[in-house]
């Protein structure tokens, strides 16, 4: 266990937030002298920053090894042709870093090992009775990715755990798939954190699981919805599911059409004609490949683009510009709508426009809406589909009930790959019969790195980072304050040698600083338990302090270790 005395070390805090940093992880982790930045996206681990990785990398070690994982190192350099093999160059696209090297053949550095361990496997795993195997490691990640911030939370360079397995049968990698995430789960609580396991994208694979391990904070860049009954998902991915109430007046006679001057958008509609954004629909018009289509979402909600292009099995579907929209309908933007569109239009609807009984669209004409519009009798609808974007309220596709909205932090997401890589690289195994298949493929990836920020995040108050004892830089930090007094030094050492003896590791705050700067740095870094050794040892004592709780004990210099090691084991 470690011993370290600040006066010697590397701990560089700041009083003030940086100016680059924009929430509180990050701000903590430059204040605290966790990292250091290079440059845009990369950055060095401190001492005390590198202390908390390693802490976080061996609770992963540990639940991987547990669930049957074997640890490999395979490496960052990658020849490009990999890619090539794979079919991802173009989906990484300029995320993908890379370099030439002396007789200019172009690699690139690993931002994922998908293509290195179905090599691996293409060779080293022949048949069925090699499998299934799941190997894994720790490795520095490269991604260029277009918006680097956050610190460490969106990096450039940054330590992904990635796993990989492999199998002959859906059922078997089921079974790793659910153990792995178990293991991710008990990860997390270890680190002390509160998360939600939340069905992911799962992309154009299709079919394929996918769970996302979100940590829960307030400045996530994930939105999540989850409900009481234990279901989450991905907002992205949510279905868009509202109780049967009924929108629009029943229709009665025929539609007509209202003047509606300047009313662009929904809202001035809505109350120009004194009804609410509910009882209108906005038609959008997209171009597909060669057809323009037309799409009907309830006024008061937005469109999902993941749905539209998954549904339309179309990445490269766009909005009409205005002036093809003037084209094709006749009338300007603002004002388009379902009722007579050029014949053999296909006219799209979400699933929630069947809860309209009449609706209020566009007319194609400039300044024009249509009223008592409905479905079926003024216009068809090709096909129905979930295309909207789910919000907080939405059902539950459990249990029905409402669902609320939070935010969280990717820290770790898991896959169910197929054979998408297996069937490109041609990595196949023999079956009983000497037949060959593609190998069935998981990954489960873990940002270490980013897991440290996530923990600050959920963890931290107006003086600093609140560190999980599981993975804290250090167990306790000593706090000698007449540095100059004999006596007041000699404790110190007494306790620093008795915690470490009992195997916690300690940082010794020997400088001769104020009382002050050294009591708002102990709480700046974080450290579970402090012990200050100060005015009233002429008394026998000294003051044991709780970070997480704030709680102040004077104890007996006799004491102290049983009572930091009782604490310290709760
Ligand atoms: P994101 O949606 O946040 O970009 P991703 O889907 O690209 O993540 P994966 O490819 O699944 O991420 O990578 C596995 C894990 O690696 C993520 O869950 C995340 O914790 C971490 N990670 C991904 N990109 C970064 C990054 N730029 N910086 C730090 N950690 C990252
Ligand atoms: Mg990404």
């Amino acid at each position: 266990m470690a011993k370290m005395r600040w006066s010697e070390s590397c701990i560089p805090t700041l009083k003030e937030d940086p100016r680059e940093a924009e929430i509180p992880s990050h701000k903590l982790m430059l204040r605290a002298g966790l990292i250091k930045k290079l440059t845009s996206g990369v950055y060095t681990f401190l001492p005390t920053g590198f202390k908390v990785l390693k802490r976080i990398e061996n609770i992963i070690r540990e639940e991987m090894d547990d669930a049957g994982c074997q640890e490999v190192l395979m490496p960052i350099l990658h020849p490009e042709e990999i890619y090539e093999e794979s079919g991802r160059l173009k989906s990484f696209g300029p995320e993908l870093f890379k370099l030439q090297d002396g007789r200019k053949r172009t690699f690139a550095l690993g931002p994922t090992h998908e293509e290195v361990i179905t090599l691996v496997a293409r060779d080293e795993m022949r048949s069925y009775r090699d499998l299934p195997q799941c190997l894994y490691q720790i490795l520095t990640k490269f991604r260029d990715e277009i918006r680097p911030r956050y610190g460490v939370m969106r990096a450039r360079e940054f330590i992904m755990k990635d796993a990989y397995s492999f199998h002959v049968s859906d059922e078997s990698l089921d079974v790793t798939y659910r153990r792995l995430e178990k293991a991710y789960c008990r990860i997390i609580e270890r680190c002390g954190l509160d998360f939600r396991v939340v069905e992911a994208e799962s992309g154009y694979i299709g079919g394929n699981e996918s769970h996302e391990f979100m940590v829960l904070a307030d400045n996530g860049e994930d939105r999540i919805l989850s409900c009481d009954c234990g279901y989450a998902v991905n907002l992205e991915r949510a279905t868009a599911s509202e109780k049967d109430e009924k929108r629009g007046a029943p229709g009665t006679g025929a539609f007509k059409e209202v003047e509606t001057p300047d009313q662009k958008t929904v809202g001035d509609v809505a109350s120009f004609l004194g009804v609410t954004s509910r009882e209108i629909v906005k038609t959008l018009l997209y171009r597909s490949g060669e057809k323009n289509i037309a799409l009907l979402i309830p006024g008061d909600r937005e469109v999902n683009g993941i749905k539209l292009v998954r549904i339309l099995d179309d990445p490269e579907i766009r909005f009409l510009e205005p002036g093809e929209i003037k084209e094709f309908t006749g009338g300007p933007v603002g004002f388009s709508g379902p009722v007579g569109l050029p014949a053999g239009t296909s006219i799209y609807a979400d699933n929630l426009i069947g809860s309209f009984d009449s609706m209020i669209v566009g007319a194609n004409k400039e300044d024009m809406h249509l009223r008592d519009v409905v479905a079926g009798r003024d216009f068809e609808i090709a096909m129905s589909g979930d295309f909207t974007m789910a919000r907080e309220g939405d059902l539950c596709p459990k249990c029905a009930s409402k669902m609320n909205k939070s935010n969280g932090i990717e820290v770790g997401h898991i896959f169910k790959l197929g054979t998408k890589y297996s069937s490109a690289m041609k990595a196949t195994f023999l079956d009983d019969k000497g037949k060959s298949h593609p190998f069935i493929m998981g990954c489960y990836g873990f940002g270490v790195s980013r897991m440290v920020a996530a923990a600050i995040e959920q963890h931290h108050d107006e003086d600093g980072i609140i560190w999980n004892p599981a993975i804290a830089p250090f167990d306790v930090i000593l706090l000698p304050l007449n540095t100059n007094d004999a006596e007041v030094m000699k404790v110190a050492e007494e306790i620093e040698s008795g915690l470490h003896e009992r195997g916690l590791s300690v940082l010794t705050d020997d400088r001769s600083l104020s009382p002050g700067v050294k009591f708002k740095d102990s709480e700046l870094i974080g450290i579970p338990l402090r012990v200050t050794i100060g005015k009233k040892l002429k008394d026998g004592k000294v003051e044991l302090f709780q970070r997480a709780t704030r709680q102040v004990d004077d104890i007996p210099v006799g004491d102290v270790l049983e009572k930091i090691l009782e604490f310290a084991g709760d």
